[in-house]
């Protein structure tokens, strides 16, 4: 048994080193694993929504398949564009009650239905199987709404990864590429937080060394979701929003991966999201801690939880461009000693807490120690905290309804002032032009800077221009 650093638990380790010729000299030197050798080469690819938007995007995945089919594969796909959006307004239309639900149900099934008339003929099998996975949405749909909501919202909203699971993996078939399909609930098993399911590594890992080398040995390419997992009792449960870099990152841990890739619509990873800003540039290597400080600070480019399996493994990552296959992208691992440009990272939608005592007694360990315990239990994230004798600040995402739980909860002992609509800026590798930039046109409400790292968190106020009219003179 060894230590899982992801996990925290125990898990049987895969190969124990033992020296058999300390045991019996007759013995032939062991090989060097015992894995076959398509299980050392084996890669993780994911294509996100983007990459998978309609069928020119899915006949563009099949070309840099097409690339890589002498590979081993495991293919973990999202959901198309913006479907997983679309299914959250399903969810919340169900609970409204208002018959809204089947109609934009049906929106989503149509456009669906669209890319599979322009990629396939019209009697396909694939057309079969996408209804059948809608059909089992339907039937949620039929019941009153879950006291749950976040129950119903993943036995919903899976259906978008299941559909264009279907879709790809029909696709990659028709155009000559064995592609297996893969339900990754059979695979990924959380616990029954649902929307953020937490993983249990020592169920996941078994399961995809049971299931995948097989199937990976009957023909190269598996495709799978990402996103979607089980509960041990097989309900579904989704990994929280953009979960998929993550899904791929626990596939690539559990099957030991040579390496990861992700396929997305930007050139790798830039030192600032270009949608965003001007003058971006491309980042050519990176350290996993580098992609570690981005990530959780809310660098959108990858989502937060997938570095920390590929460095467990020391896995590399690549990140690179769907629309320009053979450039090379970032690469992330381990030792990259390079100097960073500063890189900044904007997370909006973001509110101060400044927590006071109400009898203006010090802010003591115990005080932290209640308010952090209050803000774990309704799974508010602080991004940055700092306190004074009598008060405390965090900042922390905007969930009005988690919020004002907090607020209510701590009253007997706090007093909150918040202010909501605002961003927090982190920049690594700082430098004073950049900040001053950064700082145009905004106030800037918290401000702290470690050596490497500086954060603030900031109102937006455009500068005022001056109208260049002549007013009429008071009249005197
Ligand atoms: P996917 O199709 O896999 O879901 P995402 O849309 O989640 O892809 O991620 C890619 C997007 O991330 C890019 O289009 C870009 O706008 C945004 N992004 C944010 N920060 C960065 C960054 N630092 N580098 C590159 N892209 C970034
Ligand atoms: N489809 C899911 C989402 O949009 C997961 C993902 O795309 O990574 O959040
Ligand atoms: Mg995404």
């Amino acid at each position: 048994m060894g230590e899982c650093v992801v996990c925290s638990g125990h898990f049987e380790a895969s190969f124990v080193a033992v020296d058999f010729r300390t045991i019996t000299n007759a013995l032939p030197l062991p090989a060097k694993t015992d894995k076959p050798d398509f299980l050392h080469t084996m890669q993780v690819f994911k294509f996100g929504g983007a990459s998978l938007k309609d069928a020119a995007g899915i006949r563009n995945v099949a070309n840099i398949l097409q690339r890589h089919r002498d590979k081993s594969l495991v293919i973990v796909v999202s959901a198309m564009g913006k479907t997983t959006n679309a299914l959250e307004a399903v969810v919340a239309a169900h609970y409204k009650q208002d018959g809204q639900a089947q109609v934009l149900l049906d929106a989503i099934k149509e456009q669906h239905y669209a890319v599979m008339r322009e990629l396939f003929p019209p009697k396909h099998e694939v057309f079969a199987a996408v209804n059948d996975a809608f059909v089992e949405a339907e039937w949620v749909l039929e019941e009153p709404p879950a006291a749950n909501y976040d129950y119903a919202y993943d036995q919903i909203v899976c259906v978008g990864e299941l559909v264009s699971s279907r879709i790809a993996a029909a696709y990659l078939n028709y155009v000559g590429l064995p592609t297996q399909w893969l339900d990754a609930r059979d695979v990924i098993i959380t616990d029954n937080t649902y929307r953020e399911g937490w993983v249990l590594w020592d169920k996941t890992k078994p399961n995809a060394l049971r299931i995948i080398p097989p199937m990976l040995e009957k023909s190269p390419f598996v495709l799978t979701q990402g996103f979607i997992a089980s509960s041990t009792e097989n309900f579904t449960t989704t990994l929280g929003r953009e979960g998929s870099d993550y899904s791929a990152a626990i596939f690539s841990f559990c099957l030991d991966a040579e390496s990861m890739t992700i396929w997305k619509d930007v050139p790798g990873v830039l030192n600032a999201d270009p949608r965003l800003f001007e003058n971006t540039i491309k980042l050519d290597r990176l350290s996993y801690r580098e992609a570690i400080e981005m990530t959780y600070y809310g660098a959108q480019v990858i989502h937060p939880k997938t570095i920390k399996p590929l460095q467990n493994k020391s896995i590399p990552l690549y990140v690179k461009s769907f629309l320009d296959p053979e450039a090379p992208g970032t690469e992330i691992s381990s030792d990259v000693d390079e100097t960073y440009p500063p890189i900044v990272v904007v997370e909006k939608n973001q509110t101060l807490l400044h927590i006071i005592t109400n009898d203006y007694s010090f802010v003591a360990e115990q005080h932290i120690a209640r308010l952090f315990a209050e803000l774990s239990e309704l799974r508010i994230f602080v991004n940055v905290m700092q306190n004074t004798a009598i008060s405390f600040t965090i900042c922390v995402p905007n969930i009005p309804d988690r919020i004002e739980k907090f607020i209510q909860r701590i009253a007997d002992q706090f007093y909150v002032k918040r202010q909501d609509g605002l961003e927090l800026i982190t920049v690594r590798h700082y430098n004073e032009e950049t900040i001053a930039n950064l700082k145009k046109g905004r106030i800037v409400l918290f401000e702290e800077r470690l050596r490497n790292t500086l954060q603030m968190v900031v109102k937006n106020v455009p500068a005022v221009e001056r109208r260049e009219v002549e007013l009429e003179r008071a009249k005197g």
